[in-house]
This record gives structure tokens, sequence and C-alpha cells, in this order.
């Protein structure tokens, strides 16, 4: 099954808002100037930069996401924001369950799951983030994990066109440290089979399921041919107009 790849970049706490244009401006004229790219490109902004964002790149052909969202639509949850206002912003895309959210945070796979919800509702793809941290690799667990956090993180009505799923081993984001081609496929087919038992066969093998943790433009192309592996979630990166285009142009 054929599945157009999505090279989605997560800015996190990064830019102030000159930095945020400026690096929004320069991802927007290379899409303008590929127009047949084989992929879809995503930027994901800090919140307070994506207004500016979702106009700096308006009529690209680009995405705009956001990096988390409440699970609720409005209400007393003071600094928090809500899927329905990155909608309003510009956003059809938000990450969900990343691992630093989840680390630093305490987010578990039920909250993942009702954001997933509330996102799904507001009208916004979900990306829901998993893996496994280097103590489960190396306890065995890698698989187990996955399925696991897969499975209490995906919503009810989760489907190939409001969902994609990104594996990031926790031990690979932001540290240099990249999985094997070998190991990603392993669990990214695994990820495919659970997706079978949790969505059905035909969403399962149209999902998009995404590689992030220290995606680079020289091992990119390896991890992106993966038969499993349908583009990247890229940190580091993609705060680089060149590393990111160069990424995507692997597609
Ligand atoms: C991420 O934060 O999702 C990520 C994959 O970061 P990095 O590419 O820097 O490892």
């Amino acid at each position: 099954m054929s599945r157009r790849p999505l090279i989605a970049g997560n800015w996190k706490m990064n830019g102030l808002k000159a930095d945020g244009i400026a690096l929004a401006d320069g991802v927007a004229a290379k899409r303008r100037a590929e127009p047949d790219l084989a992929c879809d490109v995503l930027v994901c902004p800090p919140f307070l930069l994506v207004s500016d964002v979702a106009r700096a790149v308006a009529g690209s052909g680009l995405a705009v996401g956001g990096q988390d969202c409440h699970a609720k639509t409005s209400g007393a949850h003071t600094g928090d924001t809500s899927p329905v206002m990155l909608k309003d912003a510009g956003c059809s895309h938000v990450i969900l369950g990343h691992s630093e959210r989840r680390t630093d945070h305490g987010e578990t796979d039920a909250e993942v799951k009702a954001k997933a919800a509330a996102a799904h509702a507001a009208g916004l793809v979900a990306i829901v983030c998993i893996g496994e941290t280097l103590a489960q690799r190396d306890g065995g667990e890698t698989l187990e994990v996955n399925r696991r956090q897969l499975k209490g993180s995906l919503p009810e009505g989760a489907n190939a066109d409001n969902t994609v799923i990104a594996y990031e081993p926790v031990w690979a984001i932001g540290t240099g440290r990249v999985a094997s081609p070998e190991q990603a496929q392993e669990v990214h087919a695994a990820i495919r089979a659970e997706l079978v038992k949790l969505v059905g066969e035909t969403e399962a093998g149209k999902m998009r399921i995404l590689y992030g943790g220290s995606m680079k433009p020289e091992n990119a192309a390896q991890l992106i041919a993966l038969p499993d592996v349908d583009g990247g979630l890229i940190g580091g990166a993609s705060l680089k107009v060149e590393d990111f285009w160069a990424i995507a142009r692997n597609c």
C-alpha cells in the first residue's frame, strides 16, 4: 500500500518571533519552489508563534501544527490551549504525547487519548507519539511498551485521515543516537500489526507511521525508504531550513 510520507518539524520551545517567521518563510519558499514534492510537510512552532507562522506560510502548501493541546474545548484551565483554538489559529495538526510531555508533565496514555479525541472533534489530525526508553529497550520490552502505549493512546474513531503515529525511541530524541534501519522497521511493523487489531486492516494499511529521533539529512533516506516508515518527526534538524528541506527531499 502506498502512503504519502509526512515530514513534520517539531520546533519545540525554540525561537523568538523573528526567528520563527524567518524559518517559516525559508521553508515556505522551498515548498513553493518544489510544487511536485513527493511528501506532505508540516511545521509545529511554539504556541505563541502559531498564528504568525500560519500567516507566513499561507498558500505555500505547508501545514502548521501545535505541539500539544488540552482535552477540553474551553474553560477554567489556566495556561492551556484548546484544540479549537489551534484550529482557529491556522493549525491542521497537533503533536500529542511527545516523550517530553510524558516526562516533563507526567502525561499518561489516557490523557493522550482524551486529547486525541478532542483534537479529532476539532478537526485536527492528531500525531500520537509513542516510544520506549533505553532501559525498556535494554530490558527487552520495546515491542510490548509500544503496543501498550499505542493501545492506550488511540481514541475511538481514530483512522488514517485523522491520526498519524510517531514512533520516537526516547533514547534517540535529541541525543544524536539514531535507531538502525533494522530497529526502526521492527518496531514500525509491530505498530502496524497492532493497528490492524485497533483500527482494522484497511485503516492500518493507510495510516502513516513516522520515525522520530535524531533524524538528519545523512540518515533520513535509509529510514524513510523502509517499508513501514512513512516519514519523520524531526526536532533539531527542523530548525535549519537547509537541513529540514534536505530531509523532505528524501521522500
Ligand atoms: C522530536 O523532538 O520529536 C525529535 C525527534 O527530536 P530530534 O530530531 O532532535 O531527535
